[in-house]
């Protein structure tokens, strides 16, 4: 496996190659193939996106057949399930997802160009998924599960609490999860030294951003004079000494800084995703085209590795 094997598009003979030789529907997590009668199937025939809708499976050997007949550009099942996924009918609740694509992060350090991505900003969509996922747990949610989708991770969350859940109640949740939001303190009480519940998300992700902002690139929202600000006062940030980096910004400014920052935050995943009580997700098994690699259920999320885990066989030889 050499560099420029990575990461690039596989043709159509390589697609149907993986599918002939290497497929294999027991890849796919039980949590998909426990209900699979209830779940939607979708399908991309022809590289042009998933416009194979409303499929049904009763059985996985069915989802198999049609898989290895098709050999798919790309397979996709619902978070909801439904009574009848074939109409979308009887909707029964949805899995919760966090989606971090590593070409859509936007305080990425690496050279990619739009579009592209590389080691090492997968590496950073990792450390994304797991600073949501410290976030989701403090929350109180436990039944959580990982995908490496080839391009970035989704972080399912399946508490059944949460399945039930609307729109609403997704868009609050992410935004608090992400620290898309200036923290409601002020005067003295102000959110950096109150060090827990949602000042504490806000202040790791601050954090976060600001070691990863890059004074020659451009961020949308944020003018090159504020970014630059409170570049200089990294180190400030980082030892938590909040009082210095105020003293040093006149307060209208800081606001604005705060502001941006936030905005940053908010496009850490995709949030339309989050919000969406029907999406189809990439499935689990099956290949993504686009980068020659295949989408993963993660066993163990602080170990896997897609270049060890999640290459097919025809780029791996
Ligand atoms: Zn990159």
């Amino acid at each position: 496996m050499t560099e420029d094997q990575l990461l690039r598009m596989a043709t159509r003979e390589e697609i149907r190659q993986f599918y002939h030789e290497e497929y294999k529907t027991r890849e796919i997590p039980k949590y998909i193939t426990k209900n699979i009668h209830r779940r939607e199937f979708a399908f991309d025939r022809i590289g042009k996106g998933p416009r194979d809708r409303f499929n049904q499976f009763r059985e996985l050997k069915y989802l198999e057949r049609t898989i290895k007949a098709k050999a798919p550009f790309a397979a996709y099942s619902s978070v909801a399930l439904y009574d009848d996924p074939t109409k979308r009918s009887g909707w029964d609740g949805a899995e919760m997802v966090f989606d971090v694509d590593a070409k859509d992060i936007p305080i990425r350090t690496c050279n990619c160009k739009q579009g592209e991505v590389c080691p090492e900003c997968l590496e950073q969509a990792k450390e994304i998924i797991l600073l949501i996922r410290d976030n989701i747990q403090e929350l109180g949610y436990k039944n959580i599960h990982y995908v490496y989708s080839g391009r970035g991770y989704h972080l399912r969350i399946q508490d059944p609490e949460l399945l039930q859940t609307n729109s609403n109640f997704r868009t609050e949740l992410v935004n608090y999860v992400l620290g898309a939001e200036v923290p409601e303190l002020t005067g003295e009480l102000q959110h950096f030294i109150i060090p827990f519940g949602y000042s504490k998300i806000y202040t790791n992700w601050f954090k976060y951003t600001i070691n990863h902002l890059d004074k020659n690139k451009k961020y949308p929202g944020f003018s090159k004079n504020l970014k630059n600000d409170i570049i200089k006062r990294k180190e400030l940030v980082n030892k938590n000494q909040w009082g210095l980096v105020r003293g040093e910004i006149k307060p209208t400014r800081y606001d604005k800084i705060t502001r941006s920052i936030a905005g940053i935050h908010k496009e850490l995943c995709d949030t339309k995703v989050s919000i969406d009580l029907k999406r189809i997700l990439r499935l689990p098994s099956t290949l993504h085209y686009k980068v020659s690699m295949k989408c993963t259920a993660i066993k163990n999320i602080e170990t896997f590795d897609p270049f060890d885990d999640a290459v097919p066989n025809f780029i791996a030889k």
